[in-house]
């Protein structure tokens, strides 16, 4: 798949990866981890949040994750500690902003946030920004309508754990430019994910296939087929998953699932495959996330 060549003539080419600074919107689940990655790689990264605590917050936990590496061995203390140099982190919008070259968005799954996110970035960072969502879900070419250079806007969907996962689903929308497509597949390549590449569709590849099997197996626990952990261990040991859907929904977090499926079965003609259970509006709806929340499908400690 390809990105439309650049329909501005002026300046628009990278040089792959050659991101000098890049800013990480949201230090939750995702945009820690996001933030680790990218400083790991030797790119200039701050973490933002609406608020001190919640980026605090963030960048302890890429420095739990880094003293983690080390004791196992995976990381060793010297890139432990440059990777921690690269890496600050502000509750102050506009100095984080200011002289971004790539802004990455990991804020909770509304198209109205995101979009006025890129808006506000494009106005502190100027428009030839490039302007990365990691939305599981939403159409990269809606998010895009926001900004004045729809061309600088492409999808990064990162999976969780970030610093574990190898997996970088890029998704192209119908104005993504070649340029920033080759930016991004270079970015990819220097922070040690494997792309693929996704034309804009709602869910992409993987969170339409994988929201299905999610949702099926709460469904299952709905009507008393089987607990939790025995229909996890079918999919582990009976088809090779490295993890079970329910352990899966809880480490994502079943707000974040939630809101997935409500927009995947409004968007897509198979809208019935993705229609929540009952059992999943009624946890989310009692405050059980998952892993976040200490209670999902498991108690998490
Ligand atoms: P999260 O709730 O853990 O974190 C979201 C963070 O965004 C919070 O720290 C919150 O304070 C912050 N935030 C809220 N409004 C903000 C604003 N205006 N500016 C800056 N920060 C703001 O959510 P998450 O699980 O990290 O998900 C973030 C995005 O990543 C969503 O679009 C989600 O669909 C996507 N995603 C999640 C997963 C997953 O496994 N959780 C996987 C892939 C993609």
């Amino acid at each position: 798949m390809q990105g439309q060549s650049e329909s501005s003539s002026s300046s628009g080419s990278f040089r792959p990866g050659s991101f000098r600074k890049v800013v990480v919107l949201g230090a939750g689940t995702m945009g820690h981890g996001i933030a680790q990655v990218c400083a790991a790689a030797g790119y200039t990264t701050t973490l933002f949040d609406i608020e001190q605590p919640a980026v605090d917050r963030g960048l302890a936990r890429v420095a739990q994750n880094l003293d983690k590496g080390v004791a196992r061995g995976k990381v060793s203390a010297e890139q432990r500690d440059a990777t921690l140099q690269q890496l600050s982190g502000s509750a102050d919008f506009d100095a984080a902003v200011v002289g971004a070259e790539l802004v990455i968005e990991a804020v909770p799954e509304s198209i109205s946030l995101k979009q006025r996110l890129f808006a506000d970035a494009t106005r502190v960072a100027g428009d030839e920004v490039v302007l990365a969502t990691n939305t599981s879900s939403l159409s990269i070419d809606t998010i895009a309508a926001a900004v004045p250079r729809p061309e600088r806007v492409i999808g990064t969907h990162f999976f969780n754990p970030v610093h574990i996962m190898k997996l970088l689903e890029i998704v192209v929308g119908q104005r993504t430019s070649a340029s920033v497509l080759a930016a991004i597949q270079g970015f990819g390549a220097r922070i040690g994910k494997t792309c693929i590449t996704v034309r804009d569709s709602p869910g992409f590849a993987t969170s339409r296939l994988g929201l299905v099997i999610g949702l099926e197996a709460i469904r299952m626990v709905e009507e008393g087929v089987a607990s939790p952990a025995d229909i996890d261990t079918a999919m582990c040991l009976g088809y090779g998953f490295p993890m079970g859907p329910l352990r899966l929904t809880d480490l994502v977090g079943l707000d974040v699932r939630l809101s997935i499926a409500d927009y995947l079965s409004e968007q897509l003609e198979q809208g019935a495959h993705f229609k929540p259970p009952a059992l999943l509006r009624q946890m989310v709806a009692d405050g059980k996330l998952g892993k976040k929340s200490g209670q999902g499908f498991y108690t998490w400690e």
